[in-house]
């Protein structure tokens, strides 16, 4: 009988590598790139050394990822547009306008001198269904 596949990667490189690989950032290609690289450590291609390395590497890159996807998204919220009914809006500081360029609803934030806050102007789309 063969002996058995077993893995050598130390414990907190997969601990990472589980912590990530269900968030969406993991995706099919780089978990095959993680089952590889596993794969040549087993083999004693990749020293552990060069393994811990590329997983801090890693690891950094998915956290300023993760934080410039998840941290702008908290204040401003998904609102469709009230034209197409499909699309999200584009919200800037000024304005506020359909991701799509067909659609092309647009709507200026400021009036009179003041800004339309992001709270006003959910309230606006959202009760506004005339
Ligand atoms: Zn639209």
């Amino acid at each position: 009988m063969r002996k058995s596949k077993t893995l050598h990667p130390t414990d907190k490189g997969l601990q990472v590598y589980n912590l990530v690989k269900d968030k969406k950032i993991a995706n099919v290609q780089m978990t095959a790139e993680w089952e590889k690289t596993l794969d040549r450590i087993e083999k004693d291609e990749l020293s552990k050394d060069q393994f811990m390395n590329d997983i801090q590497h890693y690891t950094a890159e998915i956290t300023s990822e993760l934080l410039s996807l998840y941290i702008p998204q908290e204040n401003i919220p998904q609102l469709k547009c009230p034209k197409c009914q499909k699309h999200t809006l584009i919200i800037k500081a000024k304005i506020a306008k359909c991701a799509d360029e067909q659609c092309n609803w647009i709507l200026f934030r400021i009036t009179c001198g003041i800004q339309l806050s992001i709270k006003d102007l959910t309230l606006l789309l959202t009760q506004n269904k005339t």
